[in-house]
């Protein structure tokens, strides 16, 4: 069984069955597929008389979502599961175990974190996350503080680039949020009643200008090892916990990007809230919550980022030079906006939209969030290198309309 093919349900059960001490000799497994993406195979196998279980992920050759058209690297099964085991030593508790990784199946068996609920479905939902921005700002702080050269030995982190390079990968986000949604593109996916927002992208050339930078640091911007695709649906919480899932995309990337992506699941969730919640003063709480996660977030990840540098910093001349640390978490900050407006934007008008829009029932509805979306992903856009503060990117949201 071990040249690569998809597996079957039961050839799942017969790898776990062979996992050494993890299940009871003997034990009845049952076994269902519960992925929900477009790249991948997941496979949740339990035990009913132990109640242990596990779950198996599998990466396929191409995305599901344009047929085998697309056809995609297994070696990132390697890079997913060597990021969540690196992940787990930088930022203890905040990522599944992984219990193995089989290199010819492209398969990665990990811990089963079925108590908790993907966070886009819980907020859609309505459910608060209070530790989440303190978990998600240590997981940010820890693993692009200690991969980067601030923060690990220089000649180490450049083999370690090199473990991560990641080119299929990448070329989805380059294409997906970097080029289709300001061109006339295929993989587009927008309805027509926003017809007229979608040809205002195209044609704003100040627009492009900022998202030609912001696609420029991505390509070339080696800064520290990203999770590279941070949304809400990469996030497993309860109230009291938070786990991070699927770093498929890690490569050694721009900080701000992933800070960027997790602004923009909170926003997009902040514009679809204009349906889920119906009573005004509820909604403008949980919207204010939504914000207050935000603001909460980057302060504390630029908080917690300058107590590791500080105590952790291996560059002399990063450490000695006067103003270069106020000036590197400025632009991270300013990194952080811009590519929470790119992420915003492509949610609307690419190929692959959120949940907490799409799944809207009601046409107008959706078409408002939508529009909504899209004025404050535009405005994060051009703001970005004036940005100096949280607060002007929280000040664009309570203006946009
Ligand atoms: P993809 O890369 O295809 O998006 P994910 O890693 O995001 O795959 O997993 C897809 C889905 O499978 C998740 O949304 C979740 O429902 C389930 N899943 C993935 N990992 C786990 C896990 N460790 N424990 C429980 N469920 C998981
Ligand atoms: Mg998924
Ligand atoms: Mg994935
Ligand atoms: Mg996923």
């Amino acid at each position: 069984m071990s040249a690569y093919h998809a597996l079957t349900e039961q050839e799942a059960i017969e790898i776990a069955s062979g996992i050494e001490g993890f299940f009871p000799a003997g034990a009845t497994l049952n076994c269902r597929e519960i992925g929900d993406g477009n790249l991948n195979l997941v496979f949740h196998i339990t035990d009913a008389a132990s109640g242990k279980s596990l779950i198996m992920k599998q990466a396929l050759p191409y995305a599901k979502v344009v047929g085998e058209s697309w056809p995609l690297s297994l070696d990132r099964a390697r890079i997913e599961s060597e990021s969540l085991i690196l992940q787990n030593k930088l930022a203890p508790g905040l990522v599944p175990v992984v219990y193995k990784y089989d290199p010819e199946l492209a398969l990665t068996i990990m811990e089963d974190l079925s108590d908790h609920l993907i966070m886009r479905q819980g907020l859609i939902n309505g459910i608060r996350y209070p530790k989440f921005a303190e978990d998600i700002s240590t997981f940010m702080a820890n693993t692009l503080f200690f991969t980067s050269d601030l923060g690990m030995n220089q000649q180490d982190k450049k083999e370690r680039v090199k473990e991560f390079i990641n080119p299929d990968l990448c070329k989805i986000t380059e294409d997906l949020i970097f080029d289709d949604p300001y061109t006339v593109s295929a993989n587009n996916n927008f309805e027509p009643a926003i017809e007229d927002a979608a040809a205002a992208l195209r044609e704003d050339k100040a627009l492009h200008l900022e998202v030609a930078l912001l696609r420029e640091k991505f390509l070339t911007n080696a800064q520290a090892l990203l999770h590279g695709d941070l949304h809400t649906g990469s996030v497993f919480a309860t109230p009291e916990s938070t786990k991070v899932i699927d770093p498929e995309f890690a490569y050694y990337g721009p900080m701000g990007f992933d800070i960027g992506a997790v602004i923009a699941n909170l926003l997009l969730n902040y514009a679809g809230q204009g349906h889920w919640i119906a009573d005004e003063k509820e909604l403008a709480d949980f919207r204010s919550y939504l914000l207050e996660t935000i603001r909460d977030t980057w302060n504390k990840f630029e908080q917690k980022f300058r107590a590791l540098w500080n105590e952790h910093g291996v560059d002399r001349i990063a450490n000695e030079t006067p103003g270069y640390q106020d000036l590197y978490l400025n632009r991270l900050l300013q990194d952080a906006v811009g590519y929470a407006g790119c992420k915003v934007v492509r949610r609307i008008v690419g190929l692959a939209h959120v949940a907490d829009i799409d799944t809207i029932p009601d046409a107008a509805a959706r078409e408002r969030a939508q529009r909504l979306a899209l004025a404050i992903g535009t405005s994060l856009i051009k703001l970005n290198r004036n940005a100096v503060s949280i607060e002007q990117a929280i000040d664009i949201v309570l203006t946009a309309e």
